[in-house]
């Protein structure tokens, strides 16, 4: 009996300890530190995002300011504030250079150095750079969300439908995930969708990709043509999320013909102007060397084009001379560090340079071997002087010699 009272005695004293003790960090918090009543960030997209808040503080504040950086970005942004009498804050953050691309995630949180000199921080809040421009409406199926503003529900799903099918064609190609969350967003005109971002070289192509963020922004008109362009863009632009999801940061260790290549290659309804583009540059020995496609792709708009285009035709000379295995072993070397040559020579036995010669040979019917002469006659006009002028010389010395033999005869 009595060792049964023990046993609740020390019960009960077991349970007021850790009552007490689970109490002590609450009332910590409660004496210092700060506290941030309603936050908020009020977007207004392509201007300025405005950040508000009121800071409460057991102490006064003499110090205040707001932390902010885009989800993937690894500099953080640090704005002094002024904190008024009753602890309202505000600052309007110019957004107005594209500093953070749209639909993107921006973390803040705020900090202040109160009376005992001591540096407190609140805890991180997540908001979204949304463009508000437009009056936004959402289908969803799976992980795809297509998000548009011009278009009746069948255009929404039709969109639906193309991502869908993109994927199935992609996935021979690019592992496919079915659970990460993908947002497109169709904005009904280039106009719009080039208020968004700088798209580059590739403004004529009408779409752009934040593939480490998961959205696909696309401009398609509903009309006649919203099928074909859906499926050009929307499987093109998910093959870049899908390859970022499926390498990581791998994905910037990949040649952009490569990258480019295999976007090109899963269009639903491929470019047609691509073989014309092709074509004319093969005749007119206008064509980029695949090597320079390395590096990094032109920035005016008709080289740019004709990059993808070879991108395309050459990844897809590739696939069919190397099959997808020489394609995986190909992303595989670029992702183990090999430049542009070598990662080739380990992968497919070639460097990109034989690659390239065989490709123009192959798919483009150049003459390789004429082409070759053709950009060495100037060589071999160079060598026929270097040979003929000593043989004039020689020539004229004999010619000279049995001049002054006759003469001395
Ligand atoms: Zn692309």
């Amino acid at each position: 009996m009595s060792a049964t009272r023990q046993w609740i005695l020390k019960f009960i004293v077991v349970m007021l300890l850790a009552a007490a003790l689970s109490l002590k960090p609450g009332q910590a918090r409660g004496q210092e530190g700060i506290v941030v009543e309603s936050p908020q960030a009020v977007v207004d997209f392509g201007r300025s995002i405005t950040f508000t808040a009121k800071l409460k503080a057991p102490l006064p504040i003499q110090q205040a300011s707001l932390l902010f950086r885009g989800i993937n970005e690894e500099v953080t942004r640090v704005e002094s504030l002024q904190v008024a009498e009753d602890g309202s804050v505000s600052l309007m953050y110019d957004t107005s250079l594209n500093v953070f691309p749209p639909f993107s995630w921006i973390v803040f949180w705020y900090q202040a150095t109160l009376a005992d000199g001591k540096v407190y921080t609140s805890e991180p809040i997540k908001t979204q750079y949304k463009d508000d421009r437009f009056p936004w409406r959402q289908i969803s199926q799976a992980n795809i969300n297509i998000n548009w503003y011009a278009g009746d529900d069948a255009f929404a799903v039709s969109a639906l439908d193309t991502a869908g099918a993109g994927l199935l064609s992609m996935k021979d190609f690019v592992p496919i995930s079915l659970t990460d969350p993908i947002d497109i967003y169709i904005y009904s005109n280039i106009n719009d969708l080039q208020d968004t971002l700088l798209l580059g070289g590739r403004d004529w192509a009408g779409g752009h990709a934040h593939p480490d963020l998961g959205v696909v922004l696309v401009a398609i008109a509903p009309g006649v043509s919203q099928f074909t362009e859906m499926e050009t863009l929307i499987p093109h632009e998910l093959a870049h999320v899908m390859l970022y999801r499926a390498l990581g940061d791998k994905y910037y260790e990949q040649m952009p013909w490569l990258i480019e290549g295999i976007a090109s290659m899963v269009e639903l309804y491929p470019n047609p102007e691509y073989a014309n583009v092709l074509e004319s540059a093969s005749r007119n020995d206008t064509l980029i060397p695949m090597t320079d496609l390395c590096a990094s792709f032109p920035a005016d708009s008709g080289s740019a084009f004709l990059a993808y285009a070879q991108s395309q035709s050459f990844t897809t000379y590739i696939r069919d001379s190397f099959g997808v295995s020489g394609l995986s072993r190909l992303i595989s070397a670029y992702s183990d560090g090999f430049e542009c040559e070598l990662g080739a020579t380990k992968a497919l036995g070639l460097p990109i340079s034989q690659l390239d010669a065989r490709w123009r040979e192959t798919v483009l019917k150049q003459n390789v071997a004429g082409v070759a002469l053709r950009n060495l006659s100037p060589f071999i006009l160079l060598l026929a002087l270097v040979l003929i002028v000593p043989l004039w010389g020689a020539i004229d010395l004999m010619r000279q010699r049995r001049k002054r033999a006759a003469q001395s005869k």
